[in-house]
């Protein structure tokens, strides 16, 4: 789709990693984000209306208008929905014309807070960067930590946004690394995820170093995010596993981690850090976060479901037992 829009001078705006192997139902049926999702939206934020064929057979449309009140918009029952609630069968979504111009540039922090700093103050100005990829862990930037910023729109725009934020990273301590290193960030930013796909098993299972990997990747209210950040080292490191990374992508309130344990032969090591995850988002939660911000719950995340929602979960349930009484769409989902 997006290169079909390229021909005619527009884009999806809609570039999340997997965007050579993601469809688009499966990026509206987990509200997916991309690296560009600070302009565009997530992918439920830029559908305007869809079909769905219901577990009944039954046929479902909404309206493909930007607002409506005239009722609850069932567009949300099938965004974010995993295909628990039907299948989406034809999707009406926003797209955009293609970008006069983008701006590219990487930044080096000494540490994690000061460049959360700087991202804050940005933010602060009414700035909406297209890319904001933050994130500490790197061994060639010394322990500092390296944003990736982008502005794209019309010219004019892009450049006087380009240069308030890089007046606040300066002030901020931050300094510019080279042009090629924003234009390698750029240009690599689906390769890992090509590698990845041909072995999707790497994600939860042993990696062929004998390090378990997993990731967290949660929304908190922007006052939480480096207390959680310091108390999720102290319970990480209590735990004997290692933070690879932590990051941000796309606002400051959107915060990543991996993590990596060491397979030691004693079958542990996947069981550890299954029980740090969840430890790590039973704290979000309590802290008024939400325990996924962008690939969806599954199975995986499904016994956290009760917490995230309260009675809202019970409400989820009633709606799914009305529209899926032999529960046939995607079993075990979401806690369905
Ligand atoms: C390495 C890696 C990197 C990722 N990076 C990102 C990222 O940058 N941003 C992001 O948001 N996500 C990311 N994801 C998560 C995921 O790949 C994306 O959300 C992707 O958009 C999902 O699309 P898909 O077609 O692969 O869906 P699938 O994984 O096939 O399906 C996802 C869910 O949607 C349901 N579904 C699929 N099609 C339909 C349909 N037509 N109607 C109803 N339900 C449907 C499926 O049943 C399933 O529950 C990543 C995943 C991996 C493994």
């Amino acid at each position: 789709m997006e290169k079909r829009l390229n021909e005619e001078g527009f884009i999806l705006g809609h570039d999340p990693w997997t965007l050579p192997v993601a469809t688009i139902g499966g990026a509206i049926s987990t509200n997916s984000l991309g690296y560009r999702g600070g302009i565009y939206g997530s992918m439920g934020e830029q559908v305007l209306g869809l079909e769905a064929v219901l577990p009944n057979g039954e046929v479902l449309r909404t309206r493909s208008v930007p607002k409506s009140s005239a009722g609850i918009n069932l567009k949300f029952l099938l965004i974010g929905g995993e295909g628990c609630f039907g299948i989406i069968t034809e999707a009406t979504v926003r797209i955009f014309p293609a970008p006069e111009k983008r701006t590219l540039h990487a930044i080096l922090f000494e540490s994690f807070e000061q460049g959360y700093g700087a991202i804050q103050r940005i933010f602060r100005q009414g700035l909406r960067p297209a890319v904001v990829d933050f994130g500490d862990g790197g061994d060639e930037f010394r322990g500092g930590a390296v944003l990736y910023l982008a502005f794209e729109g019309n010219q004019e725009t892009v450049a006087a946004e380009e240069k308030i934020a890089l007046s606040i990273c300066d002030r901020d301590g931050g300094s510019r690394l080279l042009q090629e290193e924003a234009e390698r960030f750029w240009r690599d930013r689906h390769i890992i995820a090509r590698r990845f796909m041909q072995n999707r098993r790497q994600r939860r299972e042993r990696g062929s170093d004998g390090i378990y990997r997993d990731w967290i990747h949660v929304a908190l209210p922007g006052s939480k995010v480096l207390p959680f950040r310091k108390a999720a080292i102290e319970i990480i490191e209590r735990r004997g596993v290692h933070l690879q990374e932590s990051g941000l992508w796309i606002q400051p309130e959107l915060f990543s981690m991996r993590l990596g344990i060491e397979d030691e032969g004693d079958n542990k090591a996947q069981l550890v850090l299954e029980e740090t995850v969840d430890e790590l988002l039973r704290l979000v939660q309590s802290m008024g976060g939400s325990m996924e911000y962008t690939h969806g719950v599954g199975v995986k995340l499904a016994h956290h479901m009760e917490k995230e929602h309260g009675y809202g979960l019970e409400v989820m349930r009633q709606i799914k037992k009305v529209l899926d009484p032999n529960n046939i769409m995607n079993p075990g989902k979401m806690g369905f």
